[in-house]
């Protein structure tokens, strides 16, 4: 093992021992921040991680996830490092993500996919309302009124609500809530490679797949860590397996990662572990894929599969027994549709 995986894990063990020390509570939040490398720490919500780069010019920080968090972090960084934020490197467009950046537009250059500005631009068309969102538009006028609004609409409606006039039109609702999005500065296509301070990151294209049309895997090769999100967990199986990509873009989407040169995963959810757990990322889903399509194959209904598959290989990831039937489920959709 390598000496910077060693701390690496030496460090997530500190963590799990002393994590009370590092947190910080915010408006029923609860934060952390905590060293990976020699110059690369991750911080995080309860349920959303992004990672930072300090060099003496100031800070390349990744995914900024929400104003409240990126406020505070601002803070951290400000009294530990006493540099600023030079570069906020989006892994994608999704607001659980990347929203929050303008508390860094002071001091920051922001890079993304260049498919992320067709993801962040201004609604427009006749869209009609995605089916989840047509059930509240209980007077049947083509748009959510506010009063209309429930659940996530109610929660982040001013975030998709991109005219302001209180009511959500079908491509309102289709762009997503990412009003809260800084748009990049600077776009790539394939790859691109950001330096500060004598240090580096790199932004490689995953391809077009079943997450997203824009997302990046962010690479510190003098730390030896990769940063990805949403389309790789580490230690846990995927929360959803949908897209409107055929299952093979994702696995290809994976590969990229694989090839990339790094000892670290550090996902945007979950835990950071050795790059190997990329490679265990994608055998689960072929795994899966392979088990659901013989179910398949053999005649076997959705009730039986779920009855019957259990990996025990992965038993011991987060919420492997939590996202089983629902994974299971999703492979079956993702099996038996047309794309
Ligand atoms: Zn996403």
């Amino acid at each position: 093992m390598n000496s910077r995986l060693s701390l690496a894990l030496a460090s997530f063990a500190t963590l799990l021992i002393f994590s009370s020390t590092s947190w910080a509570q915010e408006e029923g939040s609860s934060y952390t921040f905590e060293q990976i490398t020699d110059n690369l720490y991750r911080a995080a919500t309860v349920s959303h991680r992004t990672v930072l780069l300090v060099t003496e010019e100031g800070v390349i920080l990744t995914d900024p996830i929400n104003q409240d968090f990126s406020t505070w972090l601002k803070q951290e960084i400000d009294e530990r490092f006493g540099v600023p934020v030079r570069y906020v490197l989006y892994s994608h467009h999704h607001w659980d993500h990347a929203s929050g950046g303008s508390v860094f537009e002071d001091t920051a250059t922001f890079i993304g996919h260049e498919n992320m500005i067709g993801r962040l631009a201004a609604p427009s068309g006749d869209v009609a309302l995605p089916d989840n969102a047509a059930v509240q538009d209980v007077d049947g006028n083509g748009q959510i009124e506010r009063a209309e609004a429930d659940g996530a609409f109610a929660r982040n409606f001013d975030l998709y609500d991109f005219d302001g006039n209180d009511a959500l039109s079908g491509a309102e609702v289709t762009r997503g809530p990412v009003n809260d999005v800084q748009v990049p500065d600077i776009t790539y296509a394939d790859k691109t490679t950001v330096t500060l301070g004598g240090k580096s990151a790199e932004m490689v294209f995953t391809g077009v797949h079943t997450h997203t049309d824009d997302m990046s895997v962010i690479i510190f090769p003098e730390e030896s860590v990769g940063f990805m999100v949403d389309y790789i967990s580490i230690k846990r199986p995927p929360r959803f397996l949908r897209g409107d990509q055929p299952l093979e873009t994702w696995l290809d989407g994976i590969r990229v990662v694989e090839t990339q040169d790094f000892d670290i995963a550090v996902g945007g959810h979950g835990s950071y572990d050795s790059k190997n757990y990329v490679t265990l990322f994608r055998e689960y889903i072929e795994g899966l894929r392979d088990l659901v399509a013989a179910g398949i194959a053999a005649g076997q209904s959705l009730e039986d599969l779920q009855e019957s598959i259990y990996m025990e290989e992965y038993k011991d990831w987060i919420s492997y027994d939590e996202f089983r039937e629902s994974n299971i489920n999703d492979m079956y959709n993702m099996l038996t549709r047309e794309f």
